[in-house]
């Protein structure tokens, strides 16, 4: 039997409705293949998940830490071909084979170094620049020294653009500290050395904490806290295992 006209009528809506369902599945399609991003691409609120999930959930507790990290664009601090993964709870790399910690482990150390804010604090491995950021959004002097002069540059350029240019950065081997500037409340050392290189805690205050992963290259290392006490003795902390790139340059020398 010839169908009616109103039938037809709703079978080419039907056809149309279809096709239009299947052109937008095809244009979400491409959008997600084309691009890495995820289409729900939120930095801030990413960045207060990561907070609550990953860093107030295993009992960071420090709220200078915490909200220098809810403050600070971690995405601005990775290559922007994965700035959409700036906020999983992993390290990732940033190029010339080094990575940026893990916020959990950049959170965990800095906690480690009990900081009240005004300390005059140096860190050894800058890499991409996020945890001086840290340390300066805490209120820390900080001073910062990478021996990539590639990453230098870079992590310059990121400090500088997200507000943090009263960092001080310098290219060189972190083994022989920043004696001009020594000595310093805290040092935080983000690569790893086989043994604590004693050449720094020459550079640390009576009183001040020097926070280091020691270990085997690619290997499990122990995050150690050692704290010069006013005697100028040193009193040391094993802390967690963790996983850093290796400490190169003079430090290699003296295994
Ligand atoms: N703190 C960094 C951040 O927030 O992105 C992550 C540092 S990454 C895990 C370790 C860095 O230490 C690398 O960039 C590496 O080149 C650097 N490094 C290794 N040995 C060094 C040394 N002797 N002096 C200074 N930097 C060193």
């Amino acid at each position: 039997m010839p169908n009616s006209p109103a039938k037809r009528g709703h079978r080419s809506m039907a056809v149309v409705l279809v096709a239009l369902a299947l052109f937008l599945a095809v244009l979400i399609l491409r959008r997600m293949v084309m691009s890495e991003e995820p289409m729900s691409w939120n930095p801030d609120s990413m960045r207060a998940k990561m907070v609550e999930t990953q860093l107030i959930y295993r009992g960071i507790k420090d709220e200078r830490v915490l909200s220098a990290m809810r403050t600070i664009p971690r995405h601005r601090f990775v290559p922007q071909r994965i700035e959409h993964r700036a906020y999983e709870d992993n390290a990732l790399p940033i190029g010339e084979e080094q990575t940026i910690s893990q916020p959990y482990i950049v959170a965990y150390m800095t906690e480690a170094l009990k900081l009240s804010g005004g300390e005059k604090v140096l860190e050894v491995g800058t890499g991409s620049g996020y945890e001086a950021a840290v340390l300066a959004e805490m209120g820390c002097e900080v001073y910062t020294i990478e021996i990539i002069p590639e990453l230098t540059q870079t992590a310059r350029r990121q400090l500088d653009e997200a507000g943090y240019g009263q960092v001080h950065t310098r290219t060189g081997d972190g083994y022989f500290g920043w004696p001009e500037e020594a000595p310093f409340d805290a040092i935080i050392i983000t690569a790893a050395p086989q043994k604590v290189p004693v050449a720094l805690l020459d550079q640390l205050k009576p009183g001040g904490r020097m926070i280091v992963p020691v270990g085997p290259e690619y290997g499990v290392q122990n995050l150690l806290r050692l704290t010069k006490t006013q005697e100028g003795r040193v009193a040391t902390d094993t802390l967690i295992p963790v996983v850093f790139v290796p400490m190169t340059g003079e430090i290699e020398g003296k295994k």
